[in-house]
C-alpha cells in the first residue's frame, strides 16, 4: 500500500505570466486533508481514510508545477470555466450576434478553450483551516467570450468529510458559462491502477448521445436497457467493452447525464472495493458529464512517479448541458448584466464496512 502525503509547498511557488503560484492546505479534525492550487484555483491532493485508518490521495495530480505545466493533460483538479465541455464549431449566438471562440479540440471548444480557467491563477483573498476562496477576472473577449466575467470559487472542508465548492459569478455583458471541477477520481488510490472494480450509481433516467466529434445530438436517451443505465450500483468496468455505439464514440463513457430532479438522494456515488472508500456527489447542477479517463495514455506520471493510464480515474463533472449555447431544447446557459450565476457541488467522503452497499 502506498503511503500518500501532501505534496511540499515550495514545490508550488513558481511564477506564471508574472503571477505568483502557492499551495494551500485544508484539514479538519477528522485527518482529511486537500491540498489546493491557485493555479486553476485546482484540487492538487485529496487525502481520505480508508477501511484500515490509512490515509489514501483519492485525486490525480503531480507534485509540483513544473509537472503540472508539462502534463499531456492539462485539466486535472481544476476549475473549468468559461464553459466547460464542448461548443460545437466554437461558435455561438446572443441577440443575434455571432461570437468565434479559439477551437482546441478539432473544430470544438473545450473546457473555455486552453486559454481557460484552467490554465489561469487566480487570486486567493481567504485561506483558513478548512476554507479557501479564489477569485479571477476574465476579460472581455478572453478566448473569445463577451463580457467581463468575475468570478468567486469557495472551497469549504467539514468536520463530516465533505468538499463543498460553490461558484458564483457576475457579467457585464450578456455572456454564457457553465463552472465545473476536473477532479481524477481514484478512490483505490492516484496512481494504483485502473478504476474498472468501483462501484458507481448516478441518480439519472436520461443521458444525452453524443455524434462522432462528441456534440450532443440533442436527444434525452433514456439509460435503460442500455450500457449507461446506472441507477443501480454496478461496477464501471462491468458493461464499459459493449458494442454499443455511444461507447465507440466516446471512447468509454464520455457522457452527460441529465440528473433526477433533486431529492435528498446523491446525484452520484462510487465506492472502492478495495479500500471501501465512498464519495457522494451533491450538486445544484442540472447534469453530470461521467468521464473514465478514456484518452488518459500513460505518458503522465502522476505524485509518486505512476503513470496514469487508461480508465485510471473517473471524473464526474457536474454542469449544465455541452453545448448549452447551441442547443435551445437545453436549459439556458446564458448570464446577463445584474443576474448572479450560483451553484454548489459537495463530494462526501465515508468509508464502507462491507461490500454489500447500497
Ligand atoms: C471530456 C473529455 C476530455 C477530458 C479532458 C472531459 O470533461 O468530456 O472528452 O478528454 O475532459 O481531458
Amino acid at each position: 500500500m502506498a503511503n500518500y502525503t501532501l505534496p511540499r509547498l515550495e514545490d508550488f511557488i513558481h511564477r506564471i505570466n508574472g503571477k505568483r503560484t502557492h499551495l494551500l492546505l485544508l484539514r479538519n479534525n477528522r485527518g482529511v486533508e486537500v491540498a489546493l492550487s491557485d493555479f486553476g484555483a485546482r484540487i492538487v491532493s485529496l487525502l481520505v481514510p480508508d477501511n484500515k485508518g490509512n490515509r489514501v490521495d483519492v485525486v490525480l495530480g503531480f507534485k509540483c508545477i513544473a509537472d503540472y505545466l508539462a502534463a499531456g493533460e492539462p485539466y486535472h483538479g481544476a476549475t473549468i470555466g468559461r464553459f466547460a465541455n464542448r461548443i460545437a464549431g466554437g461558435k455561438f449566438t446572443i441577440d443575434g450576434y455571432e461570437y468565434t471562440l479559439v477551437p482546441n479540440h478539432g473544430l470544438n471548444t473545450l473546457h473555455g478553450g486552453s486559454g481557460g480557467f484552467h490554465n489561469r491563477v487566480w487570486d486567493r483573498r481567504v485561506n483558513y483551516l478548512q476554507k479557501a476562496d479564489f477569485y479571477y477576472v476574465s476579460a472581455d473577449r478572453e478566448e473569445g467570450f463577451p463580457g467581463k466575467l468575475a468570478v468567486r470559487v469557495k472551497y469549504r472542508l467539514t468536520d463530516d468529510n465533505e468538499l463543498t465548492i460553490n461558484y458564483r459569478a457576475e457579467t457585464d455583458a450578456p455572456t454564457v458559462i457553465n463552472l465545473t471541477n476536473h477532479a481524477y477520481f481514484n478512490l483505490n488510490g492516484e496512481g494504483s491502477g485502473d478504476v474498472l472494480d468501483h462501484a458507481l450509481k448516478i441518480n439519472a433516467d436520461r443521458y444525452l448521445p453524443i455524434d462522432e466529434y462528441q456534440i450532443p445530438t440533442g436527444v434525452w436517451e433514456p439509460v435503460a436497457n442500455t450500457p449507461f443505465d446506472f441507477r443501480q450500483f454496478k461496477s464501471i468496468g462491468r458493461d464499459i467493452g459493449q458494442p454499443h455505439d455511444q461507447l465507440k464514440k466516446g471512447n468509454g463513457y464520455d457522457h452527460s447525464y441529465i440528473l433526477n430532479a433533486a431529492d435528498a438522494s446523491p446525484s452520484a456515488t462510487a465506492v472502492s472495493p478495495a479500500t471501501g472508500i465512498r464519495l457522494d456527489v451533491f450538486t445544484s447542477e442540472p447534469a453530470l458529464q461521467l468521464y473514465t479517463g478514456n484518452f488518459l495514455n500513460g505518458k503522465d506520471r502522476g505524485k509518486q512517479g505512476k503513470p496514469y493510464g487508461k480508465h485510471s480515474a473517473f471524473c464526474l463533472e457536474t454542469q449544465h448541458f455541452p453545448d448549452s449555447p447551441n442547443q435551445s431544447d437545453f436549459p439556458s446557459t446564458l448570464l446577463i448584466p445584474g443576474q448572479v450565476f450560483q451553484s454548489e457541488t459537495s463530494y462526501r467522503f465515508s468509508v464502507e464496512k462491507s461490500t454489500d452497499f447500497r
